[in-house]
């Protein structure tokens, strides 16, 4: 194979991306590796200070990288963000990245039905329905791409994580089932699972030193994962054209936290 193809393969240039939540921890990372690779990416937060400062650090990286504040739980403004992505991409966009999500830790009888609530509509109703509303623009780019951003806590069951365990376990679900009904309109679906990785809402699930170190402990290389380290270049290589027959898997990152008989 020619050297110019080969990198063709192995590239996002000329492809455009929606990343939600990209102003921090995993998201940050993978807006980054997506446009450090060529991508044009467009992300959403709802924190308008925190996206302002991001995109002029992008903008100083000579990253080609907008903008939008956006709650991914509100139905009316996911349509606004749509709305706004099929304008300035001209109606195709290659890649849809549902990342954006939260968690409460809590012992199920503890939960409230308004924390149920949040959690279902920033997790997995907002990638549902954005991936519903990207439908379109995604086949007219001839070779869209969905990742959604899970966790191995869609897989296992760890303490007072029932809900978000339960949102993240759909999202597996949903990778399937998109990944065969959309295939012939030539968008693949794929899902990450990370384990633990070094962002501010692990800090808020595992906030005491003991419980980390114990879950550092049942992870076979005896670390936390770092967004840059390995979810954002999953997300860019499933992206890319060289990933073009990978559909509809679910890869855990997490440092072999799942196969590990502890
Ligand atoms: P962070 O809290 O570090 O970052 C979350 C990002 O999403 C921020 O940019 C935040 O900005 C944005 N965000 C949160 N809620 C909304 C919302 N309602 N609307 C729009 N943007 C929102 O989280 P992580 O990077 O750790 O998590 C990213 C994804 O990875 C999540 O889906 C999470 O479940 C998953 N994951 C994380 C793991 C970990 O250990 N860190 C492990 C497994 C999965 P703002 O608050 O300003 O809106």
């Amino acid at each position: 194979m020619e050297k110019s193809k080969r990198a063709q393969r192995w590239s996002l240039s000329g492809m455009t991306a929606l990343v939600t939540g990209g102003t921090k921890g995993i998201g940050h990372a993978i807006v980054e590796e997506l446009a450090g690779l060529g991508a044009v990416v467009h992300t959403c937060s709802r924190s308008e200070a925190e996206l302002n400062k991001c995109l002029q650090k992008w903008a100083d990286m000579d990253l080609l990288v907008t903008g939008s504040v956006c709650d991914v739980s509100s139905r009316a403004e996911r349509e606004r963000l749509m709305e706004r992505v099929s304008s300035i991409f001209q109606g195709k966009l290659t890649i849809l990245i549902n990342n954006a999500g939260t968690s409460i830790a809590k012992p199920t009888l503890d939960c409230t039905a308004e924390e149920y609530s949040y959690l279902m509509s920033t997790n997995l109703e907002s990638s549902f329905h954005l991936s519903q509303m990207a439908h379109p623009l995604l086949k007219a780019s001839g070779r869209g791409s969905i990742v959604f951003i899970s966790s191995i806590a869609g897989v296992m069951a760890f303490k007072n994580l029932s809900i978000y365990s339960a949102t993240k376990g759909v999202l597996n679900q949903l990778t399937k089932n998109l990944a065969c009904e959309w295939a012939n309109d030539s968008i693949r679906t794929n899902c990450i699972a990370p384990g633990p990785i070094a962002t501010s809402l692990l800090k808020s699930v595992c906030n005491n030193e003991e419980l980390l170190a114990k879950s550092v402990s049942r992870i076979p290389l005896r670390h936390v994962g770092e967004p840059e380290e390995v979810v954002a270049p999953l997300t860019a290589f499933l992206c890319m054209p060289v990933a073009s027959y990978i559909n509809g898997q679910i890869i855990c990152v997490d440092g072999g936290r799942v196969v590990y008989d502890s």
